[in-house]
């Protein structure tokens, strides 16, 4: 496997990490998940535009970020998939800092890593529904940060994959926030709900296509929260991401959601996500 990495391509047994590396050692660092379809990276802008707000929010200079494209695509060339639909996944930390100090130097030199990943088609699981189970979301307060410090979402997903389970849905203070790698949507009475932006959650550059989509179609959509409560009186749900696309939730914990079937309004919205992504544009 070839990967990127701080300026070079790279077979990945060549690569050489500092354990003084920042990320290594107080995971101080961001990431962004991308993916292509049909030969184009999927909303590389919003991605783009993301890693930006994650990077300043830390404090943290790093002026290539234009680049990524092309890394990706010489990267798939490189692992000879680029005719395929691959990830893409872009790490930066910190950089090297001895010795080992919590208070980071202003001058650093970024690590930068990225690989791509052939996508083997996996629509035909997710068409059916999943089941996700729900937990206390005791992730930080900056949600909004994709950062790499992520131990409480690897905890959940691996809760989940656990129960069978596809996904762990946190919810903080009786109020669903998102998912542990995807954001959340639930339909009551015909209209579409998932919480608004804050700090609670990331941004997802699905749901943010999937609520213009909804805008766009005359589906009504309210950013607001679900109540824990409320999950009862909700006749559908869908959890969006990168890789996850539009997933109906078909249980959640012990609930089977309307006889284990994807909702009317949840397919019409999966039909218009991949019209979306067919007609190859990059905004909605
Ligand atoms: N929420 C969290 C916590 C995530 O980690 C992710 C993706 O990794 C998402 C939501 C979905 O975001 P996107 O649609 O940009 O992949």
């Amino acid at each position: 496997m070839i990967v990127y990495f701080n300026g070079k391509y790279l077979p990945l047994d060549e690569v050489k990490i500092s354990p003084f590396d920042r990320g290594f050692q107080f995971a101080d660092g961001v990431y962004e998940t991308l993916r292509t379809y049909n030969g184009r990276i999927f909303c590389y802008q919003a991605h783009i535009d993301r890693l930006k707000y994650s990077l300043n929010e830390l404090n943290f200079t790093y002026t290539s970020l234009d680049e990524f494209d092309k890394i990706s695509f010489d990267l798939a060339k490189m692992n000879e998939i680029s005719g395929k639909d691959f990830s893409v996944y872009i790490q930066l930390t910190r950089g090297v800092q001895i010795p080992r100090r919590h208070n980071y130097q202003e001058n650093l030199s970024p690590t930068v890593f990225v690989t791509v990943s052939e996508i083997k088609d996996n629509h035909q699981n997710f068409d059916n529904g999943v089941k996700v189970i729900l937990e206390e979301d005791i992730r930080w307060t900056r949600c909004d940060i994709k950062s790499i410090s992520i131990l409480p979402s690897v905890l959940a997903k691996t809760k989940a994959v656990k129960f069978n389970a596809y996904e762990t849905i946190f919810h903080r203070d009786n109020l669903i926030t998102e998912g542990s790698h995807t954001n959340f949507f639930g339909v009551k009475d015909g209209v579409v709900f998932t919480a608004p932006l804050s700090n609670f959650i990331l941004k997802g550059v699905t749901r943010e296509v999937i609520i213009n989509l909804c805008i766009k179609n005359k589906i009504p959509i309210k950013e607001t929260y679900i109540k824990i409560n409320d999950i009862e009186l909700c006749n559908e749900f869908f959890i969006t991401g990168t890789m996850t696309e539009v997933t109906p939730v078909v249980q959640i914990n012990d609930r089977i959601v309307d006889d284990c079937e994807p909702g009317k309004l949840t397919r019409k919205i999966k039909k218009l996500f991949r019209e979306y992504i067919l007609s190859n544009k990059s905004s909605v």
